[in-house]
This record gives structure tokens, C-alpha cells and sequence, in this order.
């Protein structure tokens, strides 16, 4: 395995990992780790920050184990350094006039390496949100400007943004892009106000050519940060530049100025949803095979029924699943994911109060209805079957008066809510795959 000379073994590892990622996930996190010195009992590496090593660690720590030398506990012994930070470039060295300040005030783009086009699963409920993604990576400012993405939480609303951001590095070089988190953009602000530096600022993000804006949501409140954004937003759309927008509900509902909320609405508003079933499965099947992990079919479709309104909790599950089974070397079997699940949720339940949105979300997925049937008047027997589903629910879980319950099921009575309930409590109990439904849902709810 280990050669004496660590500096040809550190080659190999690197050769061999190349194969094995893409290449923009080695640009990013392999390329910039240097070398600097081995004995055989350690290896020195420099790396530009803790993410990259965190990185290395987190995704490649079986396969160093096996090309360096170990610690007692097995794993791969590496000392780390940071590297220093590079000094800015000097005043002098700035040649181009317009966008001398943008470089030194704007680090890199950091793009999560995995959060590209290739790897986002598509289906019926995102489809159409990546299209647009996709339109306007390809042709930014000429497509749909701004373009909004909205929906629930871990559903792929950065992994979209990043997604861009990648194409546009990759197809549009010349482009000056730029993906900020709102937060990261009031922090801009605050630190340019500190250090005078505001006009400068102000003309970085208005000399981009595409801006990246996640989670604007937290714009909300905040309002002296909300007209800075709002007049950069304009500055750039006015010239055609294409900005595209990341939030957890749609424009209409956000706590912004008129202004605002219809600057947002001027181009395209596109909802990201909860991807069904079989998206779900393929889902899970590719995240961990990435892992180097294979999840028999039977297991993806157990899990994929059960967590359903959240990727980023399905990512959590493969990871424990990956865990369980590399420190137990057990055959994965039900039992076991049924177990580990049971503790993933037990955890999420600790949180928060029940909503009747979240209700509703649930049961239009295990019943495969949409919100709207559910809140309307169709007799449809699958339709009532998870309206009354999600009155027993409401009545079960939520702690508000029946009259308020029930209205909001689209102004039902509170009789209606009782005759519901009473028929569900019934019929779980000699009914057990409307049993397992509803408890599917109780676990899995949003709150
Ligand atoms: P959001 O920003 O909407 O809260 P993220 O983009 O952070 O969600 O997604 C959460 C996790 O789920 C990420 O690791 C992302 O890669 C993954 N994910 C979400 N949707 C998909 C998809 N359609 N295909 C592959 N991975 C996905
Ligand atoms: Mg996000």
C-alpha cells in the first residue's frame, strides 16, 4: 500500500480520485490542496480553508486510508495547514478601468461542486422549473428576467442556483457573475458602510452581468437593506442583466414593498415542488451511489414512501443508512431503515407546531391529490377520502377551535370536521394500509 516516498502515493491517490469525481468537483475542492511534506507516519497538506479539508475528509476518507499512512484509530494521518490568504491585488495591477474594485470585493463564486444541472433528478414536479434554469444559464437576460424560484424547503432551490452558476462559469466566461445568499449581501452592506466602501459596492453589483440571489426571503424586515437590493435589482434589469431568485414562498407573500413583490413578479415565477414517488426513488438510488452505497430497490421505495416532502431529509437518511451499515457490516434489511428512520423522526417531531398547511402537504402527497381538491368540493372518493384524512388529522394534531379548523379546509363546518373525524378514527382501526398511511403522514409533517 504505503511506499516509503508519500509524495508518489499522494499522485496516485490524486489520479486515482479524477476518476472518480467530476471535474468541476475537482477544480474546486482537490485541485487547490498542495502537497508540502511526508514521513512515514504523517502527510502535510496545505489547503486554502477548512471547507476544502472538510470536503476531503467528509467525501474521500476511506480511499486516502488507503493510499496514506493511518493513525492508531485507522484513519488517514494528515496534518493540515491553511494556507495564508493571498494579499489582495495591489491598486497598481488592476488594468481593466470599469471593474477594477469587483475583483478585490468579490472573492470567487463559491459553487457547492455537487449542485450541478447533471446531477439534479428531474421529474413531474421540478421539470419545469429546471427548464427555465436551464433557459436562462443558456442565454442569460434574454430569457425570463427576473427569474423567481419558489418552493418548501430542501427541494433543490440552491442546487437549481448553483446549477447556473456552474453553466454560466463553465459556457459564459466572460460574464461577471455573481451567487449571493441574501444574508451575504446585507453583510456586504453593512461592511461597506463600516469602510466607506459603499459606492463601491454599490457599482460591483451594478456592473454584474448575472446576479444569483438565494433565500431572499430573509430581505424580509429588514428594511433599509430591502431598498439597496430593490435599486440594485432595478439597475441591472433595466440593462438586461439576468437575475434569477431563490425563496421559500411565492413573491405575493412575501413581507416586501409593492415595489418589490412586483419587481419579482416581472418575469417568470416558477415552483419548484415535492417530487413524487418514482423521483424520489431515483433520487435515492443516485445519492448513494455516489456514496459508493447500494440501496436494493425494494429499500429505495420504503424509504421514498416515507420521507417525501424533503430531499435534504432523505440525504440525511442514505447518510446514517451509510453509517449503520459501514460500522455494523449488516445486510441492509427493512427492519433496520424502518429503525433508523424512526429516530430521524422522532427527532423532527420534537419540533414546532402542526400547521394545517403542513397537513395538507402530507396527505395531497401519500394521496397523490392535489391541495386545492382537497380544499374544494369534489365527491370524488379518492379526493374525500384524504380531505376527511386531513380533518382527522387537524383535529388530532392541531390545538385551535373546531370552527377554525374547519374553515380552513376552505370554509368546511364544524360538523363536517367531526363526521370526518369519527369516520377515520373508525376505519383506521380495521383498515391497516389507511393505518400506515395516516401514521406516514403524522411522521413526516411539516410543521
Ligand atoms: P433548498 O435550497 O430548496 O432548501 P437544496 O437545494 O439545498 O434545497 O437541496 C437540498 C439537498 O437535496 C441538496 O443536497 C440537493 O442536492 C438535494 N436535491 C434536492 N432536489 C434534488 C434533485 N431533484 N435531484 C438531486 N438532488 C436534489
Ligand atoms: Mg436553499
Amino acid at each position: 500500500m504505503l511506499d516509503t516516498s508519500t509524495d508518489t502515493t499522494w499522485c496516485q491517490f490524486i489520479e486515482f480520485i479524477q476518476t472518480r469525481c467530476s471535474s468541476a468537483e475537482f477544480e474546486n475542492w482537490i485541485a487547490p490542496i498542495q502537497f508540502m511534506s511526508a514521513t512515514p507516519e504523517e502527510v502535510t497538506l496545505e489547503v486554502p480553508n477548512i471547507f476544502v479539508q472538510e470536503y476531503l475528509l467528509e467525501n474521500f476518507k476511506e480511499t486516502l486510508a488507503h493510499f496514506l499512512p493511518l493513525k492508531h484509530t485507522g484513519e488517514p494521518a494528515i496534518r493540515f495547514l491553511i494556507a495564508a490568504p493571498k494579499r489582495e491585488m495591489a491598486e497598481t495591477d488592476a488594468v481593466e478601468e470599469v471593474v477594477d474594485e469587483p475583483r478585490t470585493l468579490a472573492p470567487e463564486m463559491k459553487l457547492n461542486p455537487l449542485y450541478t444541472f447533471d446531477l439534479f433528478i428531474e421529474g413531474p414536479a421540478n421539470q419545469f422549473v429546471k427548464s427555465a434554469a436551464v433557459g436562462v444559464a443558456a442565454s442569460p437576460g434574454k430569457s425570463y428576467n427576473p427569474l423567481f424560484i419558489h418552493g418548501g424547503v430542501g427541494l433543490g432551490k440552491t442546487h437549481l442556483l448553483h446549477s447556473i452558476g456552474h453553466y454560466l462559469r463553465e459556457h459564459h466566461k466572460n460574464l461577471r457573475v455573481q451567487l449571493i445568499t441574501t444574508e451575504s449581501f446585507i453583510i456586504d452592506i453593512v461592511d461597506a458602510l463600516r469602510n466607506k466602501s459603499i459606492d463601491k459596492m454599490k457599482r460591483f453589483y451594478r456592473n454584474l452581468d448575472v446576479l444569483l440571489v438565494d433565500d431572499i426571503q430573509f430581505l424580509q424586515n429588514r428594511l433599509n437593506f430591502e431598498e439597496e437590493f430593490c435599486n440594485t435589482f432595478e439597475a441591472l434589469i433595466n440593462q438586461n442583466k439576468q437575475i434569477v431568485i431563490t425563496c421559500d414562498k411565492p413573491p405575493g407573500q412575501l413581507k416586501l414593498s409593492e415595489r418589490m413583490v412586483a419587481r419579482m413578479e416581472w418575469g417568470l415565477v416558477a415552483h419548484m415542488g415535492v417530487p413524487d414517488l418514482e423521483t424520489r426513488v431515483a433520487i435515492i438510488k443516485q445519492k448513494s451511489e455516489s456514496r459508493g452505497f447500494n440501496i436494493p430497490n425494494q429499500i429505495a421505495f420504503f424509504m421514498a414512501e416515507h420521507i417525501y416532502n424533503n430531499v435534504r431529509q432523505i440525504e440525511g437518511a442514505i447518510n446514517r443508512l451509510c453509517a449503520h451499515s459501514r460500522l455494523m457490516a449488516e445486510e441492509l434489511n427493512q427492519e433496520i431503515v424502518e429503525r433508523i428512520l424512526s429516530e430521524m423522526f422522532q427527532m423532527n417531531s420534537s419540533r414546532g407546531k402542526v400547521s394545517v398547511e403542513g397537513i395538507l402537504k402530507g396527505v395531497a402527497t401519500v394521496f397523490e391529490v392535489r391541495i386545492s381538491e382537497i380544499k374544494g368540493e369534489s365527491r370524488h372518493k379518492e379526493i374525500a377520502l384524504a380531505r376527511q384524512v386531513a380533518m382527522y388529522l387537524a383535529k388530532e394534531l392541531i390545538d385551535d377551535s373546531l370552527m377554525k379548523i374547519a374553515a380552513s379546509f376552505g370554509g368546511k363546518t364544524h360538523s363536517t370536521l367531526i363526521h370526518a373525524w369519527k369516520k377515520i378514527a373508525d376505519a383506521i382501526q380495521v383498515n391497516d394500509t389507511l393505518r400506515r398511511q395516516v401514521q406516514m403522514i403524522k411522521r413526516n409533517i411539516d410543521s
